[in-house]
């Protein structure tokens, strides 16, 4: 066999499937397009997940790639074990309802003995458990013997995430000898030590989980296989590990240069060249796709590999940084199959020393406030750093918590987990409040501070929607970067833009800068201070970088929606000032593509005349089809023309007049409209007070009216309809309707006011005489307070003269009421103290006057005691 390289190895492998009709597709970046259940590309198949759902038709049914793979779950592994790297490169063969196990076993086997020349005996397959198929095709057609395929269960031999797609897998393990053995005696394929390594996995997504374990065969099945090309390198190679294979060992022996170490001296040493070597190739090969280092997902991911790496450099007495210098090695050894790295050379120096800079000012003082903080654990004698202080030396100090963890555990420490996850949470709560008050689209505000003084834009969008320039500055939500990358929020700042950024009430333009890598959507843009201009939103694809040459195109329907509702707002404050008066000023605005609003000083409410001939005035004007004129001119010569002006506004020395015929004439730098016409319609849709003395009228232009009025139209007819009328009868039917009611309303009266009587029964039955007064005291059904008073009344002229008490409950609630005439109440009744007294027994409170009191309560179970108790009190008033 020979000992092919790297490079050469990921040749031969795509030449091989081309010849066996698949098509070679290029490495998908590293990060997932549309799939956010994945931070990174871990694997060949996870670009290619549209295909096999069937969600996008594959340029063709056989595909292979050689894709780079980020998988930080096995971080811990890495320097550890032979076989595991943060990044490696995955060959694959995929099938989307081509072939299936048959030729795909036969061509792993193929490509493995004949193609490279591995020796046969050395090679161990695995199926899953019950799979008798793929353990028949390798024992009768392959003709390995039943004794070397190994069957495994569910866990190590079927792919399956959730629901949906999955199926039985079929590995091959290359036996590397007894010297990479553990020495157990039931050590053989499967043991996880570094003798017998998987090489190559099959998967035969054939079955569809309906999420409870129950399979149906596919009707589509597919094929996805992954083969790690360095460990497949370190076989070919006979080499002890996927770091001694030709390009990866190429590097490790730099790091060794650059430590003054040599390998296989000290483990310990090892363990670190290791870690080094791996993560500059993840970092490389992540930043030539363009994540930046940040504090967030992806770019946590980057930082924290880029310290992994500079920290171990330190622990190894590397001197300065060394990390760019090592990345032009993986450049050199993967450039071959990655021409990107090549291209973006300089961009990957630049952030990994900038990165690397900004590290070594933290780490510095990191390292000695937790030196501090050890000896006042050792003083202590505690062994767990509180999540206070980790927290603290994190937040504050930007030392990497993962880093804090190692050091402390190195030296037998741990940290409060728990705590510090509860800090972290609380800061999260707390910049989220703040945000919300102080920033702009969830931006942190001051990262626009950091920019250069020196940086200006230009504003070239009067006539022109599309332009293109160069990107002077980029910035996250929280930092300055060099690059924004897909599924990232950011701002954009370039030389010139045509972009109108919100200023003088028109609200900033929307639209997409595009280069040739990337897209990004502007959803609103801004004016800072220094003449600078901001484009905010969000990267839909790719990425952008510094200097990169960007077409920036305003969204041309918003900006023309914004142009009429502006050049509509000019006619309409010079038609307030002919309809209502000179005293109209403007005091404030706002212009949309949606409405325009403004605000103006005058006194009082506008009459619905009033709003009629300032809305027939606008009309008119944009019917004459005034050509709206622009002038840049000196402001004192501007002023003498007779423009309006903001009061109190500070203009810069030349200014913009807008004139429209010679209706209207203001000092604007807003954009507009070429002739009024092209308003086609003008609409106020509301008047109101908002501060003393300010009114604020909102209004409607061209689209927005006829959408107005369609919508009026469809509440109209949904109101007919709910009327069962139609819109030409509706007022008719409305007053009939309202007649209608009015008669049932007094029916309705008459009926209660005969339940009343009838609940009242022979009440006149449980009269009493106490101390010579008459009381009647008794509980209704039914009764409302209304009705209870109504009824109070007539039994007191019954009475002639006495008390009446009277409770009744409505839906569990309480309702009492007390009358005593006029000659009971000389002999000592008093209705307002009577019902003071009982109330409390209903769950209420109440009281009134001598002769007439009510009171209301929650608890219906308490009249009867309450009237009971109302003669003892009666007794007492009277005695
Ligand atoms: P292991 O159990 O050794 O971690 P795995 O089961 O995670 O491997 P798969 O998910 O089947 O591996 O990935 C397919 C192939 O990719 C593997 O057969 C192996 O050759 C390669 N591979 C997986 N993880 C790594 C890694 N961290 N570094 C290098 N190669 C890897
Ligand atoms: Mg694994």
């Amino acid at each position: 066999m020979k000992p092919y390289g790297v490079n050469e190895l990921r040749k031969m492998f795509l030449e091989f499937f081309e010849s066996k009709g698949h098509l070679a597709m290029k490495s998908f970046s590293l990060i997932p397009h549309n799939d956010k259940s994945l931070l990174l590309i871990n694997s060949g198949m996870a670009p290619l997940k549209p295909y096999f759902t069937g969600a996008e038709i594959p340029p063709r049914r056989r595909v292979t790639t050689c894709q780079k793979c980020i998988r930080t779950g096995d971080i811990e592994n890495v320097g550890k074990t032979a076989r595991h790297g943060t990044f490696f490169e995955m060959l694959g063969n995929f099938s989307f309802g081509d072939y299936f196990k048959r030729e795909a076993i036969h061509w792993t086997w193929e490509f493995l003995t004949e193609a490279v020349g591995l020796d046969p005996d050395r090679l161990y397959p695995s199926v899953y458990l019950e799979d008798d198929e793929a353990f028949d095709i390798w024992n009768k057609e392959i003709g390995i013997p039943a004794e070397r395929i190994f069957r495994f269960g569910k866990e190590d031999n079927f792919w399956e995430h959730g629901a949906g797609p999955c199926g039985p897998c079929s590995e091959v393990y290359y036996d590397r000898g007894e010297r990479y053995g553990c020495g157990r005696p039931d050590c053989t394929v499967g043991c996880d030590c570094d003798r017998y390594m998987e090489i190559w996995n099959d998967v035969f997504t054939q079955f569809d989980n309906d999420g409870n374990n129950h399979y149906t065969e596919l009707e589509q099945k597919n094929i996805d296989t992954g083969m790690g090309l360095e460990r497949l390198a370190s076989v070919v190679q006979d080499v002890d590990s996927i770091f001694d294979v030709d390009t990866v060992r190429a590097l490790r022996d730099k790091v060794c240069g650059f430590a003054h170490a040599e390998y296989k001296k000290d483990e310990n040493k090892d363990v670190s060249i290791r870690l080094i070597t791996d993560h500059i190739r993840s970092a490389t090969f992540m930043i030539s796709d363009g994540i930046m280092p940040t504090n967030e997902g992806r770019g946590y991911v980057l930082r924290r590999l880029i310290r992994r790496a500079a920290r171990h450099g330190r622990l190894l007495g590397i001197e300065g940084k060394f990390l760019a210098r090592l990345s032009e090695t993986v450049i050199e050894g993967s450039k071959d199959g990655y021409p990107e790295l090549e291209e973006k050379k300089s961009f990957i120096f630049k952030v990994l020393t900038q990165e690397e800079e900004k590290f070594n000012k933290t780490i510095d003082q990191g390292l000695s406030i937790l030196a501090d903080l050890e000896a006042q654990m050792q003083k202590e004698g505690t062994k767990v750093l509180s999540g206070e202080n980790t927290f603290k030396l994190y937040d504050t100090y930007g030392f990497p918590v993962d880093l804090t963890r190692e050091i402390l555990e190195e030296k037998g420490f741990s940290i409060d987990e728990e705590g510090f996850k509860a800090a972290m949470e609380e800061q999260r709560v707390k910049a989220r409040e703040a945000r919300a008050v102080t920033n702009y689209m969830g931006a942190d505000a001051t990262v626009y501070d950091e920019i250069d003084a020196n940086v200006t834009t230009e504003f070239v969008g009067y006539d022109k929607l599309s332009y293109e320039s160069k990107i002077t500055v980029l910035a996250t939500e929280s930092e300055l970067a060099e690059a924004l990358t897909e599924g990232e929020n950011g701002t954009i700042f370039v030389e010139k833009t045509p972009f109108y950024a919100t200023m003088g009430g028109q609200q900033g333009d929307t639209g997409v800068i595009r280069t040739a890598d990337g897209e990004f959507e502007v959803r609103d843009t801004i004016k800072l201070l220094g003449g600078k201009v901001g484009h905010v939103g969000r990267m839909t694809k790719g990425m952008l970088k510094v200097s990169d040459a960007a077409v920036l195109e305003v969204c041309d329907k918003g900006r023309t929606a914004t142009c009429k509702n502006h050049s509509a707002t000019h006619l309409l404050q010079k038609a307030l000032k002919t309809v209502l008066g000179s005293h109209v000023e403007q005091k404030g605005s706002l212009v949309t593509p949606d409405r325009l609003r403004f605000d103006f000083s005058h006194f009082e409410a506008m009459t619905a005349d009033e709003l009629e001939k300032v809305e027939a005035l606008v009309n008119e004007e944009i019917k004459a089809s005034l050509p709206v004129v622009t002038e840049v001119m000196n402001l004192e010569e501007a002023k003498k023309t007779g423009a309006m002006a903001l009061f109190g506004e500070k203009y810069e020395e030349d200014v913009r007049v807008v004139s429209m015929g010679d209706f209207s004439k203001e000092l604007c730098g807003g954009t507009h409209v070429a002739n009024t016409g092209v308003i086609t319609a003008f609409k106020i849709v509301s008047e109101a007070g908002i501060a003393a003395g300010v009114r604020r009228i909102e209004a409607l232009t061209g689209d927005g009216v006829f959408a107005y009025y369609r919508e009026l139209e469809q509440k109209l007819s949904e109101a007919a309809r709910a009327a069962k009328a139609t819109p030409a009868n509706l007022t008719e039917k409305i007053e009939h309707l309202q007649a209608e009611i009015k008669e049932l309303r007094s029916e309705n009266d008459a009926l209660k006011s005969k339940l009343a009587k009838d609940a009242l029964g022979d009440v006149m039955d449980q009269v009493k005489e106490i101390g010579g007064v008459k009381l009647l005291a008794a509980k209704l059904e039914n009764v409302d307070m209304n009705g209870l008073r109504e009824l109070g009344d007539q039994l007191k002229e019954k009475l002639g003269e006495g008390i009446v008490v009277l409770a009744s409950a409505v839906d569990g609630k309480v309702s009492l009421m007390a009358t005593a005439t006029d000659g009971a109440q000389k002999k000592g009744a008093h209705a307002g103290n009577l019902i003071k007294a009982v109330a409390g027994l209903v769950g209420g409170g109440g009281g009134g006057r001598p002769g007439m009191a009510q009171a209301g309560g929650k608890n219906p179970d308490g009249m009867d005691a309450a009237i009971k108790k109302a003669a003892e009190v009666v007794a007492e008033q009277v005695k």
